[in-house]
């Protein structure tokens, strides 16, 4: 699939929101802060394959599909369609491109107005367009409706009568109008019952082999991705971690974030389900300030410690969310205060109280024992907290544990399947961090 020049050449993408800052920031005359929804992803399609992107909702690939169709503008970046450049197209270049490229999207229900029969919403781009004549428009508007599974005489039906896989038929009729080379399709099936997914699946596929059509295909449901796409781009908080054939991200995965995105899949078999699943812990952070180096460090289950700590992964892990905790001073102080019956003079416990407030602290935030020589580091830090003293606790932590995962942002590499992981730096590279 993937041979000759691509038909979407995504370059450095960037797609940036400023508008949700609040009014409180405004009359503060606060330096904007924008949502990175997407940050500078690249990658290619080729003519006639299907390219995946997967990844939670809000990590931006809703927001990458719309950039590249133009129909958000982009902040930075370049994306080139059939070697023009998209961004710079204007006049009837530009129609050109809205025939060639078209979208369909997630909503079967809101994304067809309810007031035209879906004989006018399947012929509204040819009338846009200005395509032959009338009845041309209309024979060809029978003969799509057919073609993707419904009956020619109901053309003058409204979307309420009928059912949601039938509706999103009705989407792909309407954008095949105007005979695309190449399809967003963004989240497709995620609206239909299961039963109704695999037929519209199906139906996607036949269809790109009857018309020669290149999709890419944006969904947040790894056995849909698996079902119809050639290769697949993994997207995290709005950038791409790992890219690559479908069998290889399926059978072989790299990165930690895909490896726990398959491992969250459910699964079919008992031995399967009874296998020990690692599921990603932790909240997706913010796209308005996201982790420094690797943007998945806060929630990986294979953060790199440094070179010349000991310490086992999940000791490890649980001291990075420890670390996380304080810096973002989400842990109630007050309430092991009350708790414990330790008193808070000027933001501090007593001395006496001290290594009681401080076991009392470990047992709320550390849910497993440690090696005695991280336990006095961690102690150390809680002690800290005991004068309310955030800082000083964060720094005892990071000045011991800083992580290359934090210091460094992974690149995603040139070959066929990269990942953007320090676990998948070459020797050379891991020498100098
Ligand atoms: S770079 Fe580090 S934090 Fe990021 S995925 Fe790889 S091991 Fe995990």
């Amino acid at each position: 699939m993937s041979s000759g020049q691509p038909l979407v050449r995504v370059e450095e993408l960037q797609k940036y929101f400023w508008e949700q800052d609040s009014i409180l920031d405004r009359l503060l005359g606060a330096e904007p802060v924008p949502v990175r929804a997407v940050d500078g992803v690249s990658f290619d399609i080729y003519r006639g394959e299907t390219l995946g992107l997967v990844g939670e909702s809000g990590c931006g690939k809703s927001t990458a599909g719309e950039t590249l169709l133009r129909l958000q503008e982009p902040t930075d970046g370049h994306v080139e369609f059939d070697e023009h450049d998209v961004y710079e197209l204007a006049g009837s270049e530009l129609t050109e491109f809205r025939r060639d490229a078209q979208v369909v999207f997630q909503d079967p229900f809101s994304s067809l107005d309810p007031r035209m029969t879906i004989g006018e919403i399947v012929r509204q781009p040819l009338d846009v367009h200005n395509v032959d004549t009338v009845e041309k428009r209309r024979e060809r508007v029978r003969e799509l409706l057919e073609r993707v599974g419904l009956s020619a005489d109901q053309l003058d039906r409204y979307p309420h009568e009928f059912s949601g896989g039938q509706r999103q038929r009705i989407g792909i009729a309407r954008a095949l109008a105007l005979e695309p080379e190449f399809l967003v399709l963004d989240e497709p099936t995620s609206a239909l019952d299961v039963s109704v997914q695999a037929q519209v699946l199906n139906l996607l596929d036949e269809l790109q082999a009857e018309f020669d059509l290149t999709y890419l295909l944006i969904s947040h449901d790894l056995s849909v991705i698996r079902h119809i796409c050639d290769r697949v781009a993994v997207m995290y908080l709005g950038e791409i971690v790992e890219i690559g054939p479908v069998e290889a991200i399926f059978e072989e995965p790299k990165h930690p974030y895909t490896e726990a995105l398959l491992e969250s899949v459910p699964r079919a078999t008992t031995d399967e389900r009874e296998r020990d699943r690692e599921t990603i812990s932790g909240d997706v952070p913010s796209p308005r300030d996201p982790p420094s180096g690797c943007r998945f460090r806060t929630r990986c289950p294979k953060v790199i410690p440094p070179d010349d700590v000991e310490i086992d992964q999940e000791e490890y892990r649980a001291i990075m969310d420890l670390r996380e905790r304080i810096e973002r001073r989400d842990i109630s102080l007050e309430s092991v205060g009350e708790d414990g019956g330790f008193e808070f003079v000027d933001g501090a416990v007593s001395e006496t109280d001290l290594p009681a407030f401080v076991t009392a602290l470990k047992t709320r935030v550390i849910d497993r024992t440690l090696a005695p020589e991280h336990d006095e580091v961690v102690e150390e830090a809680l002690a800290e907290l005991a004068s309310s003293n955030w800082e000083r606790a964060a720094d005892v932590l990071s000045s011991r544990y800083e992580s290359v995962c934090e210091r460094r942002r992974p690149e995603l590499g040139e070959e066929s399947h990269p990942a953007a992981c320090h676990l998948h730096d070459d020797a050379e590279e891991s020498i100098r961090r």
